[in-house]
């Protein structure tokens, strides 16, 4: 404690009622404020902190009670990567010129305020008349930015609420145009956004599947069920792919599309795979227990699991428990996966295949990656995408299938066609030679006990 807060803390003990000690706590507040000014502005810009924008924005909206007031909220992509190529002078540059675009609003707009929240986030507060002036603004900035000389392309994205209410608060429409700013990411084609309502009640709806989904796992309302694999050329199973179900108690079956990517976005898929993985290494021992030979049923691997380092650990210790060889539970990791840190996967994948499991490349043929994946990479299997099955039906889908199964033969690997819903399709696969497939065709995902029946 150094001697100053010794002091305080006891002139504190002293003072005999709530009262003064509220009065000696606002004094030394505004003492600090006093002192310390440079903690209500950024260093690097000199633009408000959020603090500082708040106490701005609400004397502003409270002496304006007939205005109305909009909020943009800027964000440079990948901010770190500019730094990381450009070097952090330029980084900081950039930073610079967004503040002076935002400085040079605030002194040309009456009732604007600018403020710097964090990182490579501002912030601008007006007064508006029309919706347009807000993305005009917006435009403009982008524009500046655009026009720096910089050998790496400086995104800026923007949210902006354009609220309608006499005296908003200023949270609420800051907070809005945070929302509209995240609803952004991963849409390439916009780079200005405004709020709407359903922003909220969607965000909602993902707060409430994401709070649900926690107990629903430790509930076991996440089960898997089982695609049956099939040869078509014998019609015999030949293994099953483990699909989540959610068997909401009020809701009832909900699909893994209506999840899975919340659960990615929040870290939970690593739970909800493992749980799902666990299960079937326990249904394996199952089968085996019963007298049975067991079929590979394969599970699916988040991409999110690239930033997983328990992965092997946790498979190997499924086998070690379950005792149930590796080679029953393939693994299918979907192709986007290699593309976010494909270094790493691949040592990972190359561990797990050093360990006797086996790599599946799901949705082979919807990305981008599909080819040069092959060329450099050691896979056991590969899973046809059904997009490419669904265009079958014109003849240059026929041709670009037909000759990428000629080449997958080729190589040593093995190949399923996912998706299989008619006999045309069916036809074709197996007069190209690839005879394995799954399918509403055959069988559609069932609960285990049903999977169980039939082999
Ligand atoms: P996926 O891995 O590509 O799984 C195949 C999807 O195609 C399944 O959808 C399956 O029901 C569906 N399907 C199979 N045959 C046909 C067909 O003939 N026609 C059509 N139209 N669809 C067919 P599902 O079960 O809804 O799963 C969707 C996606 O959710 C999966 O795509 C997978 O990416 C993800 N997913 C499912 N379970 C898990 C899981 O346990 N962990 C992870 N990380 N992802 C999962
Ligand atoms: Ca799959
Ligand atoms: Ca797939």
């Amino acid at each position: 404690m150094n001697n100053k807060i010794r002091e305080n803390a006891l002139y504190s003990s002293y003072l005999s009622s709530d009262d003064e000690k509220k009065r000696m706590y606002d004094y030394e507040i505004n003492k600090a404020s006093r002192v310390d000014e440079s903690a209500n502005y950024n260093l690097l810009t000199g633009l408000p902190v959020l603090r500082m924008f708040n106490i701005l924005c609400t004397d502003i909206i409270r002496s304006n009670p007939d205005k109305k007031f909009g909020v943009i909220m800027s964000d440079i992509t990948q901010f770190k990567a500019v730094n990381e190529f450009l070097g952090r002078q330029t980084g900081d540059m950039v930073l610079h010129k967004i503040a002076d675009c935002l400085n040079a609003h605030v002194q040309q707009r009456p009732l604007t305020v600018a403020g710097h929240a964090r990182a490579d986030i501002f912030v601008l507060f007006t007064a508006y008349e029309d919706r347009s002036e807000l993305s005009d603004i917006a435009t403009g900035i982008k524009n500046e930015i655009n026009a720096l000389p910089l050998a790496y392309h400086v995104n800026i994205s923007f949210g902006i609420c354009a609220s309608e209410e006499s005296q908003p608060s200023i949270s609420y429409i800051r907070d809005c145009a945070n929302l509209a700013l995240h609803e952004i990411k991963g849409k390439h084609y916009a780079d200005c956004l405004f709020f709407e309502d359903s922003m909220r009640t969607d965000m909602l709806k993902e707060k409430l599947i994401e709070s649900e989904l926690l107990i629903a796992i430790e509930n076991e309302q996440i089960v898997p069920y089982i695609q049956p694999q099939v040869d078509m050329s014998t019609n015999r199973i030949i293994g099953g792919e483990a699909l989540t179900r959610w068997i909401h108690p009020s809701q009832g079956l909900i699909a893994p599309d209506e999840f899975i990517s919340i659960a990615e976005d929040s870290g939970l898929i690593i739970s909800v795979d493992y749980f799902i993985w666990q299960k079937v290494f326990e249904y394996q021992r199952k089968v085996i227990d019963s007298g049975r030979q067991p079929v590979p049923i394969s599970v699916n691997v988040s991409r999110m699991h690239v930033y997983d380092p328990d992965m092997t650990r946790v498979l190997t210790q499924f086998v070690k428990t379950y005792d149930v060889a590796p080679e029953y539970v393939p693994l299918e990791l979907t192709e986007s996966a290699f593309t976010s840190d494909e270094n790493k996967i691949i040592l990972t994948m190359e561990n797990l295949r050093s360990l006797g499991f086996t790599i599946s490349m799901d949705d082979f043929g919807s990305g981008y990656s599909s080819l040069n994946m092959l060329k450099s990479r050691d896979m056991d299997e590969i899973k046809i995408d059904k997009g490419m099955l669904s265009d079958l039906d014109n003849k240059k889908g026929r041709i670009i299938m037909s000759s990428m199964l000629d080449m997958l033969s080729h190589l040593d690997v093995n190949v399923i066609a996912e998706g299989v819903e008619t006999p045309q399709q069916q036809d074709f696969l197996v007069s190209n030679g690839c005879t394995n497939a799954q399918g509403f065709l055959f069988y559609k995902p069932m609960p285990l006990a049903e999977f169980d029946k039939l082999i």
